[in-house]
């Protein structure tokens, strides 16, 4: 269950987008990309060169971080969708938005995704009504994410299931805030995902 452990802003600053790792750093003024909006490192401010082979890892790049997901798992998941009928780019997306680490965050159960994914780690959500502590664990249609009871009084947890009483949900995702609940209706939409990145050309990335 690896995964990093590095600088984020860093992997921000070198994919040159705000991929919102931080949580509510990332809102601030604070945020690495808005003062220093250049790759880091000795040679970031120099001269960018970029070839389509070069465009394609960054995409597949900025996905993985954007979803914190490491290589091998993430070429897993690369397989899975193209296994599947339909645009494998798409589901591609779907699978990744599928994480119970991502569902907790689109929830507002986690500040930023490593924040949801610790939630997860300590056991403080059920699926269905099983505690659940896999952050990979693939939610499907009809699945229950709920806060667990004893879980609530937590003064962190409390403050995230009243936040999440006014953030913007994804329709895919049916929030009861005041249970600390909700319901998978149905899977996501290309649409309905926000996630900054061109998945096609993830898929010429692998199809090389
Ligand atoms: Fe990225 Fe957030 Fe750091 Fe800004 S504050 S660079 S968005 S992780």
């Amino acid at each position: 269950m690896a995964r990093y452990t590095g600088p984020v802003c860093r992997l921000c600053r070198r994919e040159g987008i705000k991929l919102y790792l931080k949580g509510e750093r990332c809102y601030s003024e604070k945020c690495g990309v808005d003062k220093r909006p250049f790759p880091p490192g000795q040679h970031g401010q120099g001269r960018k060169r970029s070839s389509e082979y070069g465009s394609q890892l960054r995409e597949k790049q900025k996905a993985r971080r954007f979803y914190g997901v490491l290589e091998k798992q993430f070429e897993h998941y690369y397989e899975e969708a193209a296994k599947h009928r339909g645009v494998t780019g798409e589901n591609l997306l779907q699978i990744l938005e599928s994480r119970l680490d991502n569902v907790a965050h689109r929830l507002g159960f986690g500040a930023s995704r490593a924040e949801a994914r610790q939630i997860v780690r300590h056991g403080h959500l059920t699926v269905n009504g099983k505690r659940v502590d896999i952050p990979s664990f693939m939610v499907k249609v009809g699945d229950v994410i709920a806060v667990r009871e004893k879980s609530q009084g937590l003064a962190r947890m409390k403050e995230l299931i009243e936040l999440s009483a006014s953030k913007t949900i994804p329709q895919w995702l049916e929030l009861d805030a005041e249970k600390a609940t909700a319901k998978v209706v149905r899977k996501p939409a290309r649409e309905e995902i926000d996630t900054p990145v061109a998945e096609q050309m993830i898929v010429e990335y692998y199809s090389r």
